[in-house]
């Protein structure tokens, strides 16, 4: 049986010299953030059963666990640096740490963010992420930065997480493939980094979240924050490729709503078109103009022919329990 101390130092104590000035092994890690930046800090918990199913492949949570963090920092266009990673884990078991933290660590890798730290327990299978970056004073994306005339755009493709979880939990029959597809997305998020922070370097959003709880319900928070409303054109949301191949109700309501899709969602002037659609194309990630914001409060919801659209939108609220991922 593995000790707390054998654990760490065989599975997450790479001691490799990083940015850190001191990383896993004392009491503290130490971080000598770069001269006038100011530091982004984001904290995302992944609990089993509510997060994921039991039994999910500890690779794919490695690499999860970190995306769902390294999106948040994407979203306030932040550089990644370092993370930590607080564990509670059933058991010692040395295949799920493998996988775990080689799934973990690619993605870390991948974006030059370090593991500096964390804590080890035993416990039902919890793992709680907190992430450290960097961004110039005055550059982050906030959600109360978004202005009336503001072009909204979305990153990537929306829905096939949605789509995924419906075929898990059989609200929908899913071909193996559809949830072979569609299950990448919802298992595997790639979070927006670079285009967070060329948006955010360049100046050329104002707010901006990342999607992990669904459009409509999270662009209520740049709403809310930057006191304005907004049109959505739902017939212009980027829809995911299994999703498209399904009607148009479905599609709609799981662009629109679905949970998990960690793409992100920003406002920017008009000013920044053409700007916005390169930076997209120097990161390879696509970029979609998907509404305005308005003076007025309120989100509408139009389709391309400006005829306004009832749905039943929310995001999803863990207390409340309304639908969603
Ligand atoms: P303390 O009791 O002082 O909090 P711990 O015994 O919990 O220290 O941890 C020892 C060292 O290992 C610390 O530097 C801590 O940050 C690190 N650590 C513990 N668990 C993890 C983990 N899951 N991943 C990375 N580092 C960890
Ligand atoms: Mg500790």
């Amino acid at each position: 049986m593995l000790s707390e101390f054998d654990l760490i130092k065989q599975y997450f104590d790479r001691s490799r010299p990083g940015k850190a000035v001191l990383g896993i092994g004392d009491d503290c890690a130490l971080l000598a953030p770069a001269p006038g930046m100011q530091t982004a800090i984001s904290s995302d918990m992944l609990v089993e059963g509510r997060h994921f199913f039991a039994g999910e492949d500890a690779r794919r949570l490695g690499h999860k666990s970190l995306a769902v963090n390294l999106s948040d920092l994407a979203a306030m266009g932040a550089k990644p640096v370092g993370f930590t990673l607080a564990l509670a884990l059933p058991s010692a078991d040395q295949a799920w740490l493998q996988g775990f933290s080689q799934g973990l660590f690619a993605l870390a890798d991948a974006h030059g963010c370090e593991l500096i730290g964390g804590d080890t327990t035993k416990g039902p299978l919890n793992i709680c992420i907190t992430i450290f970056g960097e961004v110039a004073p005055g550059h982050a994306l906030r959600r109360d930065a978004a202005q009336p005339g503001d072009d909204i755009w979305i990153s990537g493709t929306l829905g096939d997480a949605r789509l995924a979880l419906a075929g898990y939990n059989n609200e929908l029959a899913l071909t193996a493939e559809e949830q072979e597809a569609a299950g990448l997305r919802m298992h595997l998020p790639a979070p927006r980094v670079a285009l967070g922070m060329l948006l955010a370097s360049q100046r050329l959003a104002r707010a901006a979240l990342d999607i992990s709880d669904g459009l409509v319900g999270d662009l209520g928070h740049i709403l809310k924050k930057s006191q304005v409303g907004a049109t959505l054109n739902a017939d212009a949301l980027p829809c995911g490729p299994v999703l498209a191949t399904k009607d148009i109700g479905l599609r709609r309501r799981f662009m629109a709503a679905g949970g998990d899709d960690y793409e992100l969602c920003f406002t920017a002037p008009v000013s920044s078109r053409d700007a916005i659609i390169a930076a997209g194309a120097q990161c390879g990630t696509a970029v979609t103009r998907v509404g305005v914001i308005d003076a007025a409060p309120g989100l509408r919801l139009v389709d391309a022919d400006g005829g306004t659209l009832a749905l039943q939108l929310q995001g999803f609220d863990h207390f409340a329990g309304t639908a969603g991922s």
